[in-house]
C-alpha cells in the first residue's frame, strides 16, 4: 500500500525547488525505486512527493564540457551512465560501477542522483563517485552551491543536502580522472539483485615505466557508516611498485576504515574483504592502466 497524500508533478528545476519550499513535508522522488520502497513499508507516509521523474534539460544525460570536465545529470539512470560514449571514453570505471546495482529493469529506473542522495553505505555507485573526488551541485531556494563528495555524508542515511535543495548534476573535474585507470568491486553472495555486503574502488596512475605508481586512490562502501577513502592506503603505496603496492594496500586500507557486523557479515569478514579487494582492485587497475604484473 502507497499512502500518497500529495504528488507534484515538476515541470523544471526552479519548479521542483519552488515546490519543495512550500511544503516542509514534500520530498524528492525520482526513479522511486528507494523511495516507494519505503513508502510501502510505511515509512515516511503519508507521502508528499515533489517528482522529477523525466525532467530532462540540466538535470539529464552525460555530458562533456569544454575544459574536459565529465557533467553527469542527477536524473540519468544507471544503464545510461553505463553506455554513455562519454564514460566509456573517459571513466569506464563509473559505467562498470553502474552495471552492478539490482538487475537490468533496476538499472532503467534507478538514478544516479538517488544513489548519491540516499545517503547509504552500499550505495554501488558511491565508492567509485569517491574515488574520483566528484563535485555535487545543488539548487535550493537560495541558489546554487557545489559540495565536494568528501563533504557529502553526515551520517548513515543523511547527507549535507538541504531537504528543499536539489541535486541537479554530479562533475568530473578532468585531472580527478584522466591519466587513472580504475576497478571497481562489488562482493555480495551473488552477483544480481544484491546489495553490496563491501564495495571497492580503486584508481591507480601509472608512472612511464608502468609500475610505479604514481597516484593511487581507494575508496570503499560499508567499510564504515558512509562510504569512504582510505587516506592510509593511499599514501602508503604512493611511489611503490605495483607488486609492493599490493602486498601492503589491504593492511593499510584497514587503518582507516571501520566496518561492523551485520547480518549480512561478521566484522571480521568485512575486514578480510577490505584487505583482498583493496588487492585485487589495485592490481587489476594497474592492468588496466598498462603494468604487466
Ligand atoms: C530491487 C532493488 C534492488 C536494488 N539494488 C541496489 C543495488 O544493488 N545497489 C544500489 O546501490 N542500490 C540498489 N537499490 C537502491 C536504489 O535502486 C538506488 O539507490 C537508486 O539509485 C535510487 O535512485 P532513484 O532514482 O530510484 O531514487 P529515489 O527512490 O527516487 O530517491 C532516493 C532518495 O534520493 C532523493 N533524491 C533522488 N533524486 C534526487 C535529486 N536529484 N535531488 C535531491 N534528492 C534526490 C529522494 O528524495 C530519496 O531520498 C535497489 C533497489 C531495489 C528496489
Amino acid at each position: 500500500m502507497y499512502d500518497i497524500e500529495y504528488l507534484h508533478q515538476a515541470t523544471s528545476v526552479d519548479d521542483a525547488v519552488a515546490a519543495l519550499a512550500a511544503d516542509p513535508l514534500a520530498q524528492v522522488i525520482a526513479g522511486g525505486t528507494d523511495v516507494l520502497v519505503k513508502l510501502r513499508d510505511g515509512k515516511g507516509a503519508p507521502a508528499h512527493l515533489v517528482s522529477i521523474h523525466g525532467l530532462a534539460g540540466e538535470l539529464s544525460g552525460v555530458t562533456l564540457l569544454d575544459d574536459g570536465c565529465v557533467r553527469i545529470g542527477a536524473n540519468t539512470v544507471f544503464h545510461s551512465v553505463t553506455t554513455s560514449p562519454v564514460i566509456q571514453e573517459r571513466i569506464p570505471v563509473l559505467g562498470e560501477a553502474c552495471d552492478t546495482p539490482g538487475g537490468p529493469q533496476l538499472r532503467i529506473a534507478g538514478t544516479i542522483g538517488g544513489n548519491l542522495c540516499n545517503g547509504v553505505t552500499s550505495a554501488d555507485s558511491a565508492s567509485t563517485c569517491m574515488a574520483l573526488g566528484v563535485l555535487l551541485d545543488l539548487v535550493g531556494p537560495e541558489g546554487r552551491r557545489t559540495v565536494p563528495i568528501d563533504e557529502w555524508y553526515a551520517g548513515p542515511g543523511r547527507t549535507v543536502r538541504r531537504r528543499d535543495e536539489l541535486l541537479v548534476a554530479i562533475r568530473v573535474p578532468r585531472s580527478h580522472y584522466e591519466g587513472f585507470a580504475g576497478e571497481y568491486i562489488k562482493y555480495g553472495k551473488r552477483n544480481a539483485l544484491e546489495i553490496a555486503t563491501m564495495g571497492c574502488c580503486c584508481l591507480v596512475r601509472l608512472a612511464e615505466d608502468h609500475d610505479t605508481l604514481a597516484d593511487v586512490r581507494l575508496a570503499f562502501g560499508v567499510a564504515g557508516p558512509v562510504p569512504m577513502r582510505s587516506h592510509a592506503a593511499e599514501d602508503g603505496v604512493r611511489g611503490l611498485s605495483v607488486a609492493q603496492a599490493a602486498e601492503r594496500v589491504g593492511e593499510l586500507a584497514l587503518e582507516d576504515t571501520r566496518p561492523r557486523d551485520s547480518w549480512r557479515a561478521s566484522k571480521a569478514f568485512r575486514q578480510q574483504l577490505i584487505k583482498e579487494m583493496s588487492r585485487r582492485a589495485l592490481m587489476s587497475a594497474a592492468r588496466k592502466g598498462g603494468a604487466t604484473v
